[in-house]
């Protein structure tokens, strides 16, 4: 039965960039995940453990609400998150080394950069607005932050901002956008996070075996 108050609950994007490590990363770890009778979850069947298969945006507020004990998100969702807390809402365990990439500011061609100054009054399309902002403020710049929920790099060219913050990987999006990288707001990967909610002592053991043994394969990797 889902929600059993003895099961611990671990929080994995459903389908995406984060999903096939997510989830290789817990069958090395001796985990035997059983395919699901529904799409929400999966049942591991040699501990007790359930996977909940959400969305990565889901993730933080799953794990801030103890809904979920743990989960597995880019350091990206889960800052951009923390910024619009009052409070801690979750404990980093591990970081996993997949999942890799920045967020980036990156201009038009022709379009001049030499430091943040350069943007100042200038208007920046990002899908994170509080990282952004975090990182104007740090540099002392104001500018204008330019909300889209995707198809940020369509940006300049709609005339909607003159620059963008976002994730680039390799940068091929944005080249064939017409777009280069002129600085960086933060580096990502997927995390491993725990909800600072006390858990009982059942899956208090079950969280510490999980630990365990995702420490053990990540230290296989170093
Ligand atoms: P969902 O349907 O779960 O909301 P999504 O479209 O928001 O999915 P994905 O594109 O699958 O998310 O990316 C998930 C995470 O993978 C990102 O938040 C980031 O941490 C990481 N990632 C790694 N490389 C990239 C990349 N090139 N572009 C975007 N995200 C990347
Ligand atoms: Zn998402």
């Amino acid at each position: 039965m889902i929600g059993t108050s003895d099961r611990l609950h671990l929080a994995i994007q459903k389908s995406g960039r984060l999903s096939d490590s997510s989830r290789a990363l817990l069958r090395e770890s001796g985990l035997r995940i059983q395919h699901g009778k529904n799409d929400l979850t999966a049942r591991v069947d040699n501990f007790p453990i359930d996977l909940m298969l959400v969305r990565d945006d889901d993730i933080p507020t799953f794990v801030r609400d103890g809904v979920c004990e743990f989960g597995i998100v880019g350091r990206n969702v889960l800052e951009e998150f923390a910024l619009g807390e009052a409070e801690p809402a979750y404990e980093v365990i591990a970081e996993l080394g997949f999942g890799t990439c920045a967020l980036r500011v990156a201009a038009p061609e022709g379009k001049a950069y030499d430091s943040p100054a350069s943007l100042a009054g200038e208007r920046i399309a990002t899908s994170y607005p509080r990282l952004l902002k975090r990182f104007l403020e740090e540099n002392g710049v104001e500018a204008t932050v330019i909300e889209m929920s995707g198809a940020v790099e369509l940006a300049p060219r709609l005339h909607i901002a003159s620059y963008i913050c976002d994730l680039v990987s390799t940068g091929a999006t944005l080249e064939a956008n017409g777009l280069h990288v002129v600085d960086t707001v933060l580096e990502s990967e997927a995390l491993l996070v725990r909800t600072l909610k006390p858990l009982t002592p059942e899956k208090e053991e079950a969280a510490e075996m999980l630990l365990m043994r995702i420490r053990g394969v990540l230290a296989t990797q170093d």
